[in-house]
């Protein structure tokens, strides 16, 4: 008895040696590696804190997307404003608003671009006829443009952006934004390290409306290649912004990856304290401060809950964008290289911008557009729709954290509700 103890003793104590010593071994030598996949993000880091696991409730994201569903499930129909206007028979006199279609695309886009453009076209433009303004940071291939232009129904045009304002600039600290890139890819943040992507963001953050092609429009509407339309929209969308003193139309709202924007709410706070009659009045202050669902996120975004409309779909009047308040706050913004010390997205500028700067009821939930850029849907339930859009449908359920639609419902909008 006492030997094979004895034995088994002696058994798991070499058993456990060796272990040790081939996982020490082990280590020492991918050591390398595994810093490498700790940096490049490849292995997430737990960030964690004990505070926003007892704020949060997975019963809240229950109770958000109950309420979503709810919401898309009832019948909708077009806005009930009483003054939409129809296509007419012919266009020959149409009075268009002085409006476009915007993209900003690649020429290695051209095939999922012009799907995006079949669906804008088939469910809306071929009945309006609106221009389309085409962006880009490299001249159209000629390809680009006889392929595009066989495809639309309105006026189009093809622009390149000047250098000045695309590129990244030359202030920008190189040592610092590696630091920085380091840092966000630890965190996972998309694209922290593409370059082209950050000028992309700060280019639709505070140059587009000002490109000189741009210049002479006053809405537009921006789409991208690969996203979807589900709903025939049959009223004149830009007259219907106008018509009811909305300046930015949105269909989604996300929260943001807060590692992305950790400066951008402290340094907005900032510009207001320095220009405060700027902030209008009837700022969404509660929405934008907002901290139930995803503690986490406001707290690493340093006050901000992160909740955005998404900007691939957008309707909006570059006046707003233009204006003094907007121009001087994206100015601020620009100079502290956070575009590029961090990775600030085109979607919580432009909803921190329309919901600081101006009334807060100038912003329009377009809940009867049917729309899908991956991975998110909205799918109303409407009988414009094209069937294909399961209604009520968001994304995947393990995504369904990330919506906050129903804060901008309950905490701004619901008098938005009765329009439909
Ligand atoms: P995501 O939706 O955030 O993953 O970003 P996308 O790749 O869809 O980019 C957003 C928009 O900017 C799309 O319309 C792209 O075609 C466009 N875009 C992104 N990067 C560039 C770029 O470097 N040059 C040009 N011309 N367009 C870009
Ligand atoms: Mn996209």
């Amino acid at each position: 008895m006492m030997i094979s103890l004895t034995k088994r003793f002696t058994k798991l104590a070499i058993f456990g040696s060796l272990s040790f010593i081939l996982t020490t071994a082990g280590l020492w030598l991918y050591w390398d590696a595994i810093q490498y996949m700790m940096t490049s993000g490849k292995i997430p880091t737990l960030d964690f804190q004990f505070e926003d696991f007892m704020n949060r409730h997975d019963d809240i994201v229950d109770d958000m997307m109950k309420k979503y569903d709810k919401i898309m499930k009832a019948e909708v129909k077009e806005p009930n404003v009483g003054n939409l206007v129809y296509a007419p028979e012919s266009l020959v006199d149409y009075g268009r608003e002085n409006a476009t279609l915007l993209m900003l695309v690649r020429n290695k886009e051209l095939r999922t671009a012009l799907q995006a453009i079949e669906t804008v076209e088939s469910q809306f433009n071929h009945k309006f006829q609106y221009p389309y303004v085409f962006l880009n940071d490299k001249e159209f291939t000629d390809k680009f443009k006889s392929t595009i232009t066989e495809k639309v129904s309105g006026q189009v045009f093809f622009e390149t952006i000047d250098k000045v304002t695309w590129d990244r600039p030359d202030w920008i600290d190189s040592a610092k934004e590696s630091e920085r890139i380091k840092v966000m890819r630890k965190y996972n943040v998309g694209y922290a390290d593409k370059l082209s992507y950050h000028n992309m963001c700060r280019y639709y953050s505070r140059g587009f409306y000002n490109h000189p092609r741009l210049q002479q429009f006053k809405y537009y509407w921006r789409f991208e290649p690969g996203t979807h339309y589900h709903t025939s929209i049959d009223y004149d969308v830009f007259k219907f912004m106008s018509a009811n003193d909305k300046t930015y139309g949105f269909v989604i709202s996300l929260y943001d990856t807060e590692r992305s924007i950790e400066t951008l709410w402290p340094e907005t706070l900032k510009f207001i304290e320095q220009n405060p009659q700027f902030v209008n009045k009837n700022a969404a202050w509660d929405w934008l401060t907002e901290k139930k669902q995803n503690p986490q996120k406001t707290r690493i975004a340093n006050g901000y809950s992160t909740c955005h409309f998404w900007s691939n779909f957008e309707i909006g009047d570059m006046d707003f964008f233009r204006s003094e308040a907007y121009t001087k706050w994206v100015n601020h913004l620009d100079a502290t290289g956070g575009f590029y010390y961090e990775r600030w997205g085109d979607a919580p500028v432009h909803s921190i911008g329309a919901t600081l700067f101006q009334d807060k009821s100038k912003v329009h939930w377009f809940r009867d557009i049917g729309y899908y850029h991956a991975p998110y849907y909205q799918c109303p339930n409407s009988p414009q729709s094209d069937g294909k859009c399961e209604v009520g449908k968001f994304s995947f359920p393990n995504l369904s954290d990330q919506n906050c639609l129903i804060n901008w419902i309950e905490m701004v909008a619901d008098n938005e509700l009765s329009m439909y």
